[in-house]
């Protein structure tokens, strides 16, 4: 998840970066007051998850209170590539001497961290790689041994900037660490006419995977693309929206990826799938099913369990209690087998739903549900 960037500036202020006095809002009255209190002037910055917000006209300087105002009410609405402006942040105006740019970015392909950095700061940091490559420092860090001073001085160094920025880089790489960030980047890092160091715009991506130790920042809101994988996450359900038309539920993720490709195999294409993981008890598979028959594209669903952990008379009771609160429209093909199938089978026979029919084999009921995909 991407960061705001008046909450990356509430990052570096907690870790000690300097940033100059800035405060949100969401109107252009409170504008006007916010400009006031910093001192009469301001810069007014559209607070959305994308770049290049200068060039789109959402970085403006107001002379006075009332130039915020006005200005507040033109940022405020505008659309920057694709995102609606919700809030501006008002931030004290900085008298700027130079304009440099840093950042730490997981190099996933070298199994550890890199920090760019450039003397040249302010535009795209894209656009100064292609076109001087040369002004653009990158240096490895070892995620063990991290940014001391001593390797923050070798990353000012590489790139040109001045010594102070050091202990800026430090920090930084304290922001990254300590909020299980993924990237962090400020651009630009200005030297004031006066000589001070300041962070005047940053950005940060969290890591996902840490969401359970970064709660303050809540939940995204639009993180999932399609809105059944938002009711599957809110149930802790693993779904994936495909765009087929056999619905998969499996449980593990090896053995929903071979289901995958055995229906492929068999000419249909999955319209989605739904690992039910290990240990599946009944309510998770009566919530998967009903996840998984909702998604309109769907014509038939395979449920592939192969019971280790998980019991399969526990996943047959999950399929009969799913019956009693979906209605089921589509044909369901069933492979049960591993520990307790022949209990399984039997409930599912019990039941002798007229849309759901068992096939003992992973190769047979693939095939069986592509058929009934291509003519239920
Ligand atoms: P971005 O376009 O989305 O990266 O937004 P930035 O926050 O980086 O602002 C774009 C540019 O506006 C910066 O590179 C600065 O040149 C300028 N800018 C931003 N804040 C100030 C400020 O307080 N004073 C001055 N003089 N310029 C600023
Ligand atoms: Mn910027």
């Amino acid at each position: 998840m991407d960061l705001y960037e008046h909450q990356a500036r509430e990052l570096f202020a907690e870790h000690g970066i300097p940033v100059p006095r800035a405060e949100v809002t969401d109107s252009p009255g409170e504008a006007r007051a916010v400009a006031r209190r910093l001192g009469g002037s301001a810069v007014v910055k559209a607070q959305v998850k994308t770049g290049g917000r200068g060039k789109a006209g959402g970085v403006r300087l107001a002379a006075d209170p009332a130039a915020a105002e006005r200005t507040a009410r033109q940022i405020l609405g505008m659309d920057i590539r694709g995102h609606t402006v919700r809030t501006v942040m008002l931030a004290e105006p900085v008298d700027i001497a130079d304009e440099f740019y840093v950042s730490y970015v997981l190099d996933r392909a070298a199994g550890r961290f890199l920090a760019i950095a450039s003397a040249e700061g302010g535009m795209e940091i894209e656009e100064v790689a292609a076109s001087r490559p040369e002004a653009v420092a990158r240096v490895p860090v070892d995620p063990a041994e991290g940014v001391t001073s001593a390797k923050a001085c070798e990353i000012a160094d590489a790139a040109g900037l001045p010594a102070q920025c050091a202990d800026v880089l430090v920090r930084l790489w304290q922001v990254l660490v300590r909020e299980d960030a993924l990237l962090v980047e400020v651009n630009p890092l200005v030297r004031t006419a006066r000589g001070r160091v300041l962070a005047l715009d940053g950005k940060v991506t969290l890591d996902d995977n840490a969401r359970f130790r970064q709660a303050r920042w809540g939940e995204e809101p639009g993180g999932h693309h399609d809105p059944l994988e938002a009711v599957a996450a809110a149930r802790g359900l693993n779904y994936v929206k495909l765009d087929g038309e056999v619905g998969i539920i499996g449980n593990g993720a090896g053995l929903v990826m071979s289901t995958l490709d055995v229906v492929a195999g068999c000419g249909a294409r999955p319209a989605n799938f739904l690992d039910i993981g290990g240990g599946a008890s009944a309510r998770v598979m009566a919530d998967g099913l009903s996840v998984i028959l909702s998604d309109p594209a769907v014509r038939s669903v395979l449920v592939n369990v192969f019971g280790g952990i998980t019991a399969c008379d526990a996943v047959a009771d999950g399929i009969v209690e799913a019956l009693d609160t979906v209605r089921l429209t589509k044909p369901l093909v069933v492979r049960l087998d591993g520990n307790n199938a022949a209990r399984g089978r039997a409930v599912l026979d019990e039941r002798a739903h007229p849309l759901v029919e068992q096939v003992p084999t992973m190769d047979g009921a693939a095939r069986r549900a592509a058929e009934l995909a291509h003519t239920a």
